[in-house]
């Protein structure tokens, strides 16, 4: 076993509660931060959902802003700032997926308001103090403590329902934070731990949720991956390939988690040829070089596979790659955009990484 000479491990962060049927827990939550006053938020389609839990929470409820959209548009946010306000709120209680968590980040940084997150998805924004904002069609992305939400209760129960095209995309949203990880500049023994864990109980549990979605050990066992690739995410910096899903995403407003999911074995495949050490336990699970088997291992599970779907073009790629080159960040390989411009070609038509 070889250990780095040195290196900081940030800790883990927020109060996780885990386990079926835990959303029941959210008053005590509340209680144990000290308030008495939560603002439920939600997408306009779980917002059955957090009128349940609103009345289930009574007087410590101040009520539900059910508005809750993808990429935190500002707009959104000024409105539930106004509601949090007339309610005299003094908390918030996120039921969702990233989107409605980055709706509870916008307002806790803005007010000082405590979180409780109930994470819906697999998308792992509650471990996190990013937040990634849109306005004026332009996407601004920033850490700050006071982003980070204080507790999250992971209700697997509340998984069952994840439609299976989103359970699949989501949970390789997921791998990807966990992949990166593995070569992040700023990675730890304990981290790289952690992001092992993640990847092996998608593994496990993936092939099981494609075929019976309401399997609930495996539910339980991606919502444990979900945590803990959230924990990746926000404990050391990110390269490649959230670099260019978010150039994707801002640009030609691709969806999220298929972007991730579609650009995966790529990332990694690239990146795989510089440090092929570092990525070496990615390819012991998935029983390949590490951008063929995760490409074979979304291939199985039914994921998206080809960026042309989403609606992209060539020209689309050749601007992507430019931009994905265009500022100098942190990867382990050079970004070249060349070779970028050839590996979203590979993506674009749902090829296997050529490594
Ligand atoms: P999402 O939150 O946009 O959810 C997609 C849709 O699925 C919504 O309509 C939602 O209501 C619905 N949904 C969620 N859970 C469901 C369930 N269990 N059953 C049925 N429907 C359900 O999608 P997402 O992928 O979780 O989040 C994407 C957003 O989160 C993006 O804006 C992304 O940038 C952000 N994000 C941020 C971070 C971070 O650390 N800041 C990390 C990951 C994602």
């Amino acid at each position: 076993m070889k250990l780095a000479d040195s290196f900081v491990f940030p800790g883990i962060p927020a109060r996780v509660v885990f386990g079926f049927g835990t959303m029941a827990q959210t008053g005590v939550e509340v209680e144990r931060l000290g308030r008495s006053r939560a603002l439920v938020l939600s997408t306009p389609q779980q917002e059955a959902q957090a009128r349940a839990l609103s009345d289930d929470l009574g007087g410590a409820s101040a009520g539900v802003f059910a508005g809750a959209a993808m990429h935190t548009p500002t707009d959104v946010t000024e409105k539930a700032l106004q509601a949090f306000a007339d309610a005299r709120a003094d908390c918030v209680v996120s039921l969702g997926g990233g989107s409605t968590t980055g709706l509870g980040k916008a307002i806790a940084t803005r007010t000082g308001a405590d979180q409780v997150v109930i994470p819906t998805t697999y998308a792992g924004s509650e471990m996190t103090d990013i937040l990634g904002e849109t306005a004026q069609g332009r996407k601004v992305t920033r850490r700050d403590p006071s982003i980070l939400p204080e507790t999250v209760i992971y209700d697997v129960d509340l998984t069952l329902s994840l439609p299976k095209a989103m359970t699949v995309t989501s949970a390789l949203n997921s791998v990807a934070h966990a992949a990166e990880a593995l070569y992040a500049t700023d990675r730890n023994p304990v981290m790289s731990l952690v992001s092992m864990e993640a990847v092996r109980a998608f593994k496990d549990a993936l092939p099981v949720l494609v075929c019976d979605p309401q399997d609930r050990d495996a539910r339980k066992l991606a919502a444990y991956g979900a945590w803990l690739g959230g924990v990746a995410l926000g404990g050391v910096s990110m390269a490649l390939h959230h670099k260019i899903c978010h150039t994707l995403g801002g640009a030609f407003n691709t969806p999220h988690a298929d972007t991730h999911s579609i650009m995966l074995p790529h990332t990694i495949g690239y990146n795989a040829q510089a440090v092929p050490d570092l990525l070496a336990p990615l390819g012991e699970i998935f029983g390949a070089t590490p951008g063929r088997g995760l490409f074979a291992f979304a291939e199985a599970v039914g994921a998206p596979m080809r960026l042309r779907d989403l609606g992209l073009t060539e020209d689309d790629l050749d601007k992507a790659a430019g931009m994905a080159a265009e500022h100098p960040y942190a990867n382990p390989r050079p970004v070249e955009r060349d070779a970028i411009r050839s590996l979203l070609q590979d993506a674009f038509e749902g090829r296997s990484p050529q490594v």
